[in-house]
């Protein structure tokens, strides 16, 4: 069973998640306050892979590579969001980041490797483009960023947001991995498919 251990940061309590696969430990999401975490846990981080560019999930990346050394992964439209400083400027919000590029892209695809781990990765965009989900189908574990939380679902009114595409690709793609897969989010506690299959008033 894979572990991993769970850090919230940042003033909108975003989680990243660090996972330790056969060939070296994987963070999954960059929130303020991500790096001095990891080197408090002694974790010497390898990868770091990213559900999706909005800047609370993002803030570290930057710190992160500098710090340790690691690769960086995300989806084609998410690496102008972690290299261009005026991003979310030009999107009218008053913040910078410290710009990182991505040592390579990710897309969906049934499965792979990262770091002797095995995952599916999902493409399930409408809160933000090029949001990605995690799969380790061994596991019954899905990293799912801003889609699908306990109860709710991840926010349609930013740019580029989409209510009705997210809630088909929650249907369509999150549901069918398994009423047993626990997911873990980008906000607020861990959760269960078949707990918001049933309960969750977005997308009964
Ligand atoms: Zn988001
Ligand atoms: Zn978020």
């Amino acid at each position: 069973m894979l572990t991993y251990e769970t850090f919230c940061g940042g003033i909108f309590e975003t989680n990243c998640y660090v996972i330790s696969a056969p060939e070296g430990w994987i963070l999954f999401d960059a929130p303020d306050g991500a790096c001095e975490w990891l080197e408090s846990r002694h974790v010497d981080l390898k990868l770091l892979l990213l559900t999706h560019g909005h800047i609370d999930h993002v803030q570290d990346v930057a710190k992160i590579k500098k710090r340790f050394g690691c690769r960086i992964g995300c989806h084609p439209v998410t690496a102008p969001m972690i290299s261009d400083r005026e991003f979310f400027r030009n999107f009218g919000f008053d913040l910078e980041i410290e710009p990182a590029e991505p040592d390579f892209l990710i897309e969906e695809t049934p499965v792979r490797n990262f770091l002797g781990l095995e995952l599916q990765v999902l493409e399930v965009p409408g809160h933000c483009p090029g949001s990605l989900c995690f799969f380790s189908r061994q596991d019954k574990l899905l990293i799912g960023g801003d889609v699908l939380f306990a109860d709710g679902v991840g926010r349609w009114d930013l740019p580029h947001g989409d209510g009705e595409l997210l809630f088909r690709g929650i249907k369509t793609k999150l549901f069918p991995l398994g009423d047993d897969v626990t997911v873990l989010p980008g906000h607020g506690p861990p959760t269960t498919i078949g707990a918001e299959r049933r309960t969750n008033p977005f997308v009964r």
